[in-house]
C-alpha cells in the first residue's frame, strides 16, 4: 500500500522538527500577541469561489472539490486566509477588538503535478493581521515573517516586495497591458496566451524567456497608481529601511490571489529550485466586507512548511529522544508491581519504556541497550521476594541492588550521575 499521489507521511523521526517549527512558531508570534487558530479543513466551494477568484490557477483546476451526500459543494481548503476570514465573520471575532492578529498551521489541498516542493497535501504556517490599514501592519507581519525564518536558521533568503494598487487602478492597467501584449500573442507561451483572456496580469509572473523578453517594454504597473498606493508602498520601504530588513522591488511580482491590493511579497530561496518560493503574502482590504464581513483591511502572509523544512533540516540535528530507563520484568508479580515504578518515574518527570515481549532478561537487556537508554530497572522473582529491585548502569554494565522504598532517591542519583 502507498500513500496517495502527493501526500506524505510525516515520520516520527521527521515530526521532531515540525514540533520545533511549531514551538518556534508559538513562542515568535505569542510575543506580538497573534494568537492562533483552528478552522475546519472542510469548507463550502463557495467561499474560494468568492474569495480567491475566477481566472486563477487555484480555481481553474487545483482544488480538490466533490458533492457530499447532502448534495452540499465542499472543497478541501486549498490555503488559509479565505478560511480565517470566513471564521472572523461567522465568529464575528470584530466585536472585541477590531484588531485581530491571528496565527495558523495546517494542511491545505492543491490538485497539481507532484514534484519537487509540490505536493497535493502540504502544509502552510500563515499570519493575519486584520483590521488596519496601516502600513505598520505590513512592516509587522513582514518583519514576523523575517524573524520566523532568522531563527528557524533559514539562510539564502531574499524579500522581493512590490505594489499592487487597488482594483481600479489594475483594471486600467490590465487593459493597457492587454493592448500591449496582443500583437505579440503568438509569441507568447501557452500559459500565457491563455491568461491573455482569463487573467492578464499574471503574465507579468511567468518564467518563459520569451514572454519575459516581450515583457521588458510593457507599460509597468506602477505608472498607475495614485498617491495612496504610492504613499503606503513609499511609508511601509521606509520602515523595512529602518528595520534593517534588506527587499528588492520586484515591479512584476503578481500574486495569485485575487484578494490583494497594494502590498504583495514573496520570500524565495536559493537552495530550491524552481519551487523557490517559501512565502508568499499580501495586503487584502476588501477580502472581508466581499465575503459580507464588516470593512476590515488586512494583511498576511503564509509559508509553505514543506519547503521551508527541506531547506532548514540539516541546520538541526533533532533525533528521537530514547527514552532515560529501561523496565525489565519476569513473572506476574513483577508484572503488577512495575506498575508502581512507573507511576513514580511518571511523578519525577524521567522518560521509559516498559518491556511488554517477556523475554529472558538477557534478551530484554539487549534491548534497552538497542534502545540506548540510560538505566535499566529489573524486576524479576528474586527482586520481589525481598522488595528490591535491581539497577542496571547500561553504558557501564555496573549494576547494584537496591530496596524498593529508596527507588526516587537512588534515580535521582543516577539522573544527576549521568546529567
Ligand atoms: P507557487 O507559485 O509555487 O505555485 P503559490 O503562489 O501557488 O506558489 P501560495 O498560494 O502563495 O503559493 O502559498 C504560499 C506558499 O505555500 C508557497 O510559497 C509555497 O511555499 C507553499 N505551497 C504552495 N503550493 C504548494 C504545493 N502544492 N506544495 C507545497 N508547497 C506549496
Ligand atoms: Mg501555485
Amino acid at each position: 500500500m502507498q500513500p496517495l499521489r502527493g501526500t506524505k507521511d510525516i515520520l516520527p523521526r521527521d515530526i521532531i522538527l515540525w514540533q520545533h517549527l511549531y514551538n518556534v512558531a508559538l513562542r515568535i508570534l505569542s510575543l506580538s500577541n497573534y494568537q492562533e487558530i483552528r478552522t475546519p479543513i472542510l469548507e463550502a466551494t463557495s467561499l474560494f469561489e468568492r474569495s480567491i477568484g475566477e481566472g486563477t490557477d487555484i480555481i481553474n483546476k487545483e482544488m480538490y472539490s466533490f458533492t457530499d451526500q447532502g448534495k452540499r459543494h465542499l472543497t478541501l481548503r486549498p490555503e488559509g486566509t479565505a478560511c480565517i476570514a470566513r471564521s472572523f465573520i461567522s465568529n464575528k471575532l470584530y466585536q472585541n477588538s477590531h484588531i485581530q492578529r491571528l496565527w495558523y498551521l495546517g494542511p491545505m489541498f492543491r490538485y497539481e503535478r507532484p514534484q519537487n516542493g509540490r505536493q497535493r497535501q502540504f502544509h502552510q504556517l500563515g499570519i493575519e493581521c486584520m483590521g488596519s490599514k496601516s502600513p505598520m501592519a505590513d512592516a509587522e507581519v513582514i518583519r514576523l515573517a523575517n524573524n520566523l525564518l532568522k531563527e528557524l536558521k533559514c539562510k539564502d533568503y531574499r524579500v522581493e516586495i512590490n505594489s499592487i494598487g487597488n482594483i481600479k487602478e489594475r483594471k486600467v492597467y490590465q487593459k493597457e497591458l492587454i493592448k500591449y501584449l496582443e500583437p505579440y500573442e503568438s509569441d507568447l507561451d501557452h500559459d500565457s496566451q491563455k491568461r491573455l483572456i482569463t487573467n492578464p496580469l499574471r503574465i507579468l509572473d511567468s518564467k518563459n524567456t520569451k514572454t519575459q523578453e516581450i515583457l521588458q517594454k510593457a507599460p509597468a504597473l506602477t505608472q498607475y497608481l495614485d498617491n495612496s498606493s504610492i504613499e503606503h508602498f513609499d511609508l511601509l520601504c521606509n520602515f523595512l529601511n529602518y528595520l534593517g530588513i534588506e527587499y528588492t522591488i520586484n515591479n512584476k511580482l503578481i500574486r495569485g490571489l485575487d484578494y490583494y491590493n497594494y502590498t504583495a511579497f514573496e520570500i524565495k530561496t536559493d537552495s530550491l529550485g524552481t519551487q523557490d518560493t517559501i512565502c508568499g503574502g499580501g495586503r487584502y482590504d476588501s477580502l472581508i466586507q466581499q465575503l459580507g464581513g464588516p470593512d476590515t483591511p488586512s494583511v498576511g502572509w503564509a509559508i509553505g512548511i514543506e519547503r521551508l523544512l527541506s531547506i532548514i533540516q540539516n541546520e538541526f540535528n533533532l533525533n528521537v529522544k530514547s527514552p532515560e530507563v529501561y523496565l525489565a520484568t519476569q513473572g506476574i508479580e513483577a508484572q503488577k508491581q512495575v506498575w508502581g515504578i512507573v507511576n513514580i518515574l511518571e511523578k519525577e518527570n524521567i522518560s521509559f519504556e516498559l518491556d511488554l515481549d517477556s523475554n529472558s532478561f538477557q534478551k530484554q537487556l539487549k534491548k534497552a541497550n538497542r534502545l540506548n537508554a540510560n538505566i535499566c530497572l529489573i524486576l524479576g522473582d528474586n527482586e520481589i521476594k525481598q522488595n528490591n529491585i535491581t539497577i542496571k548502569q547500561l553504558n557501564t554494565g555496573v549494576q547494584k541492588v537496591i530496596n524498593y522504598s529508596n527507588l526516587i532517591e537512588e534515580i535521582k542519583i543516577e539522573k544527576t550521575v549521568l546529567a
